[in-house]
This record gives structure tokens, C-alpha cells and sequence, in this order.
């Protein structure tokens, strides 16, 4: 799936003594089954950007086409739809995490998408081992009691369930430790080449992220200064 923002600013607030303009008229396209990275520093508007993209926060003006189509000219139920393709990881993992179980939390996102028990419980068993979990050990914890770096493996599991054509990830190694963060990230530069999804990772840090991406955005003070091959940076 292709991904077109466009003229896309945000102001939160907007029109009271706290408005504040968190993204200044973005213009980007982003290609099918391509990997992007986008860093900048704290509060550049990086979150702000990437809820943009599957309808998660409505911009103040501009817009977002998917595909080629307005995703905010949908109906509801397209929107919904929208957002079981267009996977997002959020920052804070806590935010995504509400089910008694780590394995109804990860079922969640296949439930909604009417798959059959069997194909359900498929994609659970996968997604958990693919951010390096153990099914068994792990299915049946609550969220809230786990560590940091298992509640955010748990998070990605979830999204990665419900099979997404465009993955986001919004710093997904944040809390990890080295190792953990090698795994995760050759395991969604693995599903980026063997699928062929799009892949949208935000990160502090272009030394993780510099030799897995096609391209780079970098974000500043709410607009791109940056849009290219990483070897241009
Ligand atoms: P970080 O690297 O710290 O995660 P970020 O690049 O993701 O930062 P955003 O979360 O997009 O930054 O925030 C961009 C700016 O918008 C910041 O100045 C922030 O204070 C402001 N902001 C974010 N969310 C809100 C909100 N809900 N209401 C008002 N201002 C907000
Ligand atoms: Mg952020």
C-alpha cells in the first residue's frame, strides 16, 4: 500500500491561548512495500505524524491517501477497516494493552477481522513467536505484569496479528536491551523483505535504523528537512 500526505499540518488546540502547530504542511510520498525511517528530536512531531496515518488523529488541514484514496472522505466502517491494514505500534505500549490475558490482547485485532478460531489461534501462536516470546509461558499473564520489554513484544505481537499491508512502528525498540533490539528489528526487516509491507519505524536513533531503510525522514520542529536515501544524509 502506498501512503500520500499531503499538505498535512496539525495544530493541537487550535484556536485557544494553548494552540500549538505540531505539523507544518507535510508533503510525502511514501511507496509501496517500501521501509522508512523517521527520526528527530523529542516533541519534532514524529507520534503527532504517524496517527495521521491510519485515521487515529484528523488533521487540521491536508490530507492522507492510501492507495491513492482520501482515508478522511471514508465512510466509518472503511476507516475501520483501514486500520486493521494499517498496522500502528504505538509509543507507549500501555496504550494498546486492555484484555485480561496476553493471548486474548494479541486475538483482539484477528477477532475484529472475522477470521475463523483456528486461523485466530494460528496468528497468535506466530506474532508471539515472532517477537521472541515463549506461547506457553507467556499466554496466559496479564499485560500489566510483565516487564517493560515483554509488554512492548506483546504490544507489537498484537499488531502484527492482524497481518498489516503497512506496519508503523513508533520507536518499538525503546526499553530494550541490545540484544532485544537486534531481534526486533531483523524480525520486521524479515516480515518488510518476505511480505513485502510497507514499513514505517520511528527512532531516536539513525544507528539502528541507518542500514535497514530505503528512505529517511527526518522531522524538525514539525516539518521534514529531510526526505532521501540514508547514504544522503
Ligand atoms: P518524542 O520523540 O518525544 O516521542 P515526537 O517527535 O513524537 O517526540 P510528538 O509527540 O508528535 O513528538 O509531539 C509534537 C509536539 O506536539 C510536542 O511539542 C508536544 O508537546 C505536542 N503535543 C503532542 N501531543 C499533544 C496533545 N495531545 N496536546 C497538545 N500538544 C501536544
Ligand atoms: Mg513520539
Amino acid at each position: 500500500m502506498s501512503v500520500e500526505i499531503k499538505n498535512l499540518s496539525h495544530t493541537y488546540s487550535e484556536g485557544s491561548p494553548f494552540e500549538f502547530k505540531a505539523l507544518k504542511e507535510i508533503n510525502i510520498t511514501i511507496e509501496d512495500g517500501s521501509f522508512i525511517g523517521i527520526i528527530g528530536h523529542t516533541g519534532s512531531g514524529k507520534s503527532t505524524l504517524i496517527q495521521h496515518l491510519n485515521g487515529l488523529l484528523t488533521p487540521t488541514s491536508g490530507t492522507v491517501l492510501v492507495d491513492g484514496k482520501d482515508i478522511f472522505d471514508t465512510k466509518k466502517s472503511e476507516l475501520i477497516e483501514l486500520r486493521h491494514r494499517i498496522g500502528l505500534v504505538f509509543q507507549y505500549p500501555e496504550h494498546q494493552l486492555f484484555e485480561e490475558t496476553v493471548q486474548k490482547d494479541v486475538a483482539f485485532g484477528p477477532k475484529n477481522q472475522g477470521l475463523s478460531q483456528e486461523e485466530i489461534d494460528t496468528r497468535v501462536r506466530q506474532s508471539i513467536k515472532m517477537v521472541g516470546l515463549d506461547f506457553e509461558t507467556i499466554k496466559d499473564k496479564s499485560p500489566f505484569e510483565l516487564s517493560g520489554g515483554q509488554m512492548r513484544r506483546v504490544a507489537i505481537a498484537g499488531v502484527l496479528a492482524m497481518e498489516p499491508a503497512v506496519l508503523i512502528l513508533d520507536e518499538p525498540t525503546a526499553g530494550l536491551d541490545p540484544r532485544g533490539r537486534e531481534e526486533i528489528l531483523a524480525q520486521i526487516k524479515l516480515l518488510h523483505t518476505q511480505k513485502q509491507i510497507t514499513v514505517i519505524l520511528v527512532s531516536h536513533s539513525m544507528e539502528d535504523i541507518g542500514k535497514m531503510v530505503d528512505k529517511i525522514l527526518v522531522i524538525n520542529e514539525g516539518e521534514v528537512v529531510f526526505f532521501d536515501t540514508p547514504s544522503h544524509v
